[in-house]
């Protein structure tokens, strides 16, 4: 690359983690279409990711040789400009057993636990738009993670209506098995028998799909989700696929076949971003070969309100308009995807569409989840923006009478 990139990289570096490995630049980067290339553009700093007056301030430090410890404060004074933990994820949802804050567990939705493994916070590669890009820089802080599987089987034990146990990370499948096993294996006892599902949010099946085909902690991997499904359990591994490219190539396609023959079922879903799959094309062709390879396609994302957002958001209407313009376009196999979803602080907000209501543009609106279950599956509105990206910019409409929020318990 020349050297100007190679700047702007290490500018952009030094604020959001930055991190490819060979198969990602080896199998899935076409070079030739560099730096516009979609996979490159995925993992890539581009300079536009940070707010012109920080990526200046981080310049002139690194320009001017600045010592290490300025540029450690510099860095730290950065990242918390750029709203490192949406929807207040570190206050938020965090379980208490026995008067003891659970950090490294949420339990935000009734039937569903999240889990972040100490040993998973880190992934193959980072995605540029990463929600999660907070756990990977070394501020103490802003890390939250669980060391203990023990306190996962205790936090079960007292809350049997959770149904579902979702690891997640960074990535889970970083962990070698030996260490998933650990978490895995007292979720199969009869002691834990409220738990039917265990899901593994991860994107290793495209940025490290030889997790699952090479060698004996792969083997071991295979053979931990077969004991899983013997045991009753339905395992789901939640892909993240950004991109139909992540699926052409012969090392996805063998580990996803090695998957499927655990009886584990493959759901897809990823965030829409700018400069990656903003293209209707992308989104159709994605979930019709998704559908070709057995996996389900689930959500369709919209771009949280954190780290480069201002390089990959994208305004609500043109994330509706994709979504919609992409499921038209396959077949109702395929429109098992839902989307536009905001995964927001009340809930996870689908955009159903615009509608006229009492003579204005509204957009038409639902919660999936929901803090409280009672929420979900009630349309709502709120008056049509063609500039809003997130569900906190939302306003009610002003003649109709109908409310946004769309609760009062949710009013500011
Ligand atoms: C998305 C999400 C879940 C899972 O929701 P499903 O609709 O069941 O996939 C669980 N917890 C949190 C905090 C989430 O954001
Ligand atoms: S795979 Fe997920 S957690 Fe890892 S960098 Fe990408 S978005 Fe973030």
């Amino acid at each position: 690359m020349p050297s100007e990139y190679v700047r702007d990289l290490r500018v952009v570096g030094s604020v959001l983690p930055f991190k490819v490995n060979e198969y990602v630049a080896d199998e899935l980067i076409d070079w030739s279409a560099a730096p516009d290339d979609p996979i490159f553009r995925l993992t890539f700093p581009h300079r536009d990711m940070l707010p012109v007056p920080v990526f200046d301030r981080m310049a002139a430090l690194l320009d001017g040789g600045a010592p290490r410890a300025e540029l450690r404060q510099a860095s730290a004074a950065a990242q918390m400009e750029l709203n490192p933990h949406p929807g207040d994820q570190l206050q938020a949802n965090v379980p208490v057993l026995d008067g003891r804050r659970l950090d490294g567990l949420q339990h935000k939705y009734a039937e569903t636990v999240l889990v972040f493994p100490s040993q998973g916070q880190t992934c193959h590669s980072y995605c540029g738009y990463c929600f999660r890009w907070a756990q990977f820089v070394s501020q103490a802080d802003l890390r939250q993670a669980l060391r203990d599987p023990a306190d996962l089987t205790g936090y079960l034990a007292r809350h049997p209506e959770v149904t579902d146990v979702l690891f997640t990370g960074g990535d889970p499948m970083i962990m070698r098995t030996d260490v998933v096993r650990r978490w895995v294996e007292p979720l199969l006892e009869a002691a834990a028998n409220s738990v039917r599902t265990l899901r593994f949010g991860t994107k290793a099946l495209s940025y490290w799909p030889a997790r699952f085909t090479s060698g004996p902690d792969a083997d071991d991997l295979m053979r931990l989700f077969e004991r899983a499904v013997a045991a009753g359990r339905h395992v789901a591994v939640m892909a993240h696929f950004s991109h139909p490219r992540e699926l052409e190539t012969d090392a996805v396609r063998t580990a996803i076949a090695r998957i499927q023959a655990t009886g584990a079922v493959i759901r897809a879903q990823a965030p829409l971003v700018a400069h990656v799959n903003d293209d209707a094309a992308v989104w159709s062709r994605m979930w019709q070969m998704q559908v070709e390879l057995g996996i389900v396609p689930y959500y369709m994302f919209v771009e949280r309100d954190t780290g480069a957002r201002n390089y990959f958001g994208l305004p609500l209407v043109r994330a509706l308009e994709i979504y919609t313009e992409a499921i038209r376009r396959v077949s109702g196999l395929a429109r098992t995807a839902r989307g536009p979803v905001m995964s927001a602080g009340p809930g996870k907000v689908m955009i159903h569409g615009t509608a006229q209501v009492g003579g204005e543009d509204a957009f038409v609106l639902s919660f999936l989840q929901a803090r409280r279950p009672e929420w979900v599956g009630r349309p709502f509105f709120a008056a049509y923006d063609e500039h809003a990206q997130w569900y906190d910019e939302l306003k009610p409409l002003s003649a109709s009478g109908a409310s946004f929020p769309p609760f009062p318990e949710l009013a500011p």
